[in-house]
């Protein structure tokens, strides 16, 4: 599903990405952990194009993002992208937020649409809330309309940055039931989180970057419970 082969990214003198190589199968929980600037947000954007690889190659959903030939927006209405702040439109109800994307690109008519946008906020339990303007939502609101957003495109692969880290610790437990749930419906996942209890129970497999390295990469049990690279021993034991 995605196919990443020895891609490098500098920020002028800055070598952020390093040789980075990794597959990820369809229906798969990637989670990356990893210290700030270690990469882990340029890595993802580089997923559907908001960075570009300085070299190496890029696979997704079967295109070859790291063409410049490729038709870019085709391949961005198959991932959906979830950040720290939400990026909804504040004056807009929730309704219009979610069916906005799917309309504008012809995806689906507008009965379509919102049939589809209700069904998603049912999903993400907000039902509720369908005809409020987003300005008047808490951030665990707005992180699971911003999921319900992502989702209307019915996309083949979802990434999230840090989807929990701007939100009260209250409303972090919400917003990651609704990936636990999607996680177990078969969507593609790649996550970068510092939530370690959840990367435990949902990943199928934890990447750890340093340095914009994969330094180690495996399942939550070899990652957590049996660390060999000692730079991930260390940020583990700061973390946990
Ligand atoms: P965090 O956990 O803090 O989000 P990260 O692992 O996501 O960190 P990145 O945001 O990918 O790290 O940044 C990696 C490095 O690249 C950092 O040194 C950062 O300063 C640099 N960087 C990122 N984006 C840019 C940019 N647009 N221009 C210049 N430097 C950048
Ligand atoms: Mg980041």
């Amino acid at each position: 599903k995605v196919h990443v082969d020895k891609v490098n990214k500098s920020y002028g003198e800055n070598h952020v990405l390093r040789d980075i190589s990794l597959d990820i199968a369809e229906n798969e929980v990637v989670v990356m952990i990893g210290p700030s600037g270690s990469g882990k947000s340029t890595f993802l954007r580089m997923l559907n194009q908001l960075e570009t690889p300085d070299n190496g190659t890029i696979i997704v959903d079967g295109y070859d993002i790291s063409d410049k030939n490729t038709d870019i927006n085709k391949v961005r209405e198959n991932i959906g992208m979830v950040f720290q702040n939400f990026n909804l439109f504040n004056n807009y109800t929730v309704l219009e937020n979610i069916m906005l994307a799917p309309v504008e690109l012809k995806k689906l008519d507008k009965v379509a649409a919102e049939k589809k946008a209700r069904e998603l906020l049912e999903t993400v339990g907000l039902s509720d809330k369908a005809d409020m303007p987003v300005s008047s939502l808490s951030g665990g609101q707005k992180q699971r309309i911003a999921i319900a957003r992502a989702l209307a495109m019915t996309p083949d692969i979802m990434l999230f940055d840090e989807p929990t880290s701007a939100l009260d610790p209250e409303m972090v437990g919400d917003v990651l039931d609704v990936m636990k749930n999607l996680a177990e419906s078969g969507m593609t996942m790649i996550i970068v989180t510092h939530e370690m209890g959840f990367a435990k129970q949902v990943a199928d497999r934890v990447v750890f970057f340093e340095s914009g390295k994969i330094q180690e990469s495996g399942t939550p049990d070899q990652v957590f419970d049996a660390p060999k690279n000692e730079r991930l021993q260390e940020f583990l034991s700061k973390v946990t």
